[in-house]
């Protein structure tokens, strides 16, 4: 079920809601730290001077929790990066919700169900149009709706210890959240390309827990 969005005209506002958050959720000097350290200091300053989308792809994504891991230690880091995620779905939410039809009465009158999948399928439409491209699929499972992102080119071997996509994670949860009015479902991610796996796989399960 493919909700009718014009995904183009927001690609220049993904990588500014994910910096903008991690400077809410860490401050501005430690975000600019941890933006050096990941080698990525220019990411910063081309937001603010440029509206030109491609700054935001997988590898980069995997170096900003690669960094934020270093500069706090894994648990931390992950943590902050699963914060940021859940920070960013309000960006989102709040920018362009109506372009992706998030704020729609029709949206808010959907069986759960059905919320959760469109909710899903809007974030996994969004995502798959940034310029590096993820290809991005959600599967509907028994128990589990399966988020897949993959590259049309491979990562190149192992480039994290854990699951790299936390910022990816938080960003669902909260997103399900929302959608649920509340509710609180179990989501991990399962594989992870930055892993070496051939790509990341994030299971949320399709009953909440609380
Ligand atoms: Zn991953």
């Amino acid at each position: 079920m493919k909700p009718p969005t014009n995904t183009v005209d927001l690609l220049p506002i993904l990588d500014a809601v994910i910096l903008h958050s991690m400077e809410e959720i860490i401050g501005a000097d430690e975000a600019r730290s941890v933006l050096a350290l990941s080698g990525l200091s220019n990411l910063g300053e081309e937001r603010r001077f440029s509206d030109s989308p491609g700054l935001l792809s997988f590898e980069k994504l995997t170096l900003l929790q690669n960094a934020l891991e270093q500069a706090y230690g894994p648990q931390a880091g992950r943590g902050l990066a699963l914060r940021i995620g859940r920070c960013s779905f309000h960006h989102i939410l709040r920018l362009c919700g109506a372009e992706l039809h998030l704020t729609d009465t029709s949206f808010r009158l959907l069986p759960l169900s059905q919320k959760l999948e469109r909710n899903l399928d809007t974030l996994a439409d969004l995502f798959g149009h940034i310029a590096d491209p993820f290809i991005v699929e959600v599967k509907q499972g028994e128990s589990k709706f399966v988020w897949q992102m993959s590259r049309r080119m491979p990562v190149e071997g192992k480039q994290a210890d854990s699951p790299a996509c936390s910022l990816i994670v938080g960003l669902l949860q909260e997103s399900l959240y929302w959608a649920s009015g509340g509710k609180i479902f179990k989501i991990a991610e399962t594989g992870c390309m930055a892993w070496g796996d051939s790509l990341c796989t994030i299971e949320v399960d399709l009953h909440p827990i609380g």
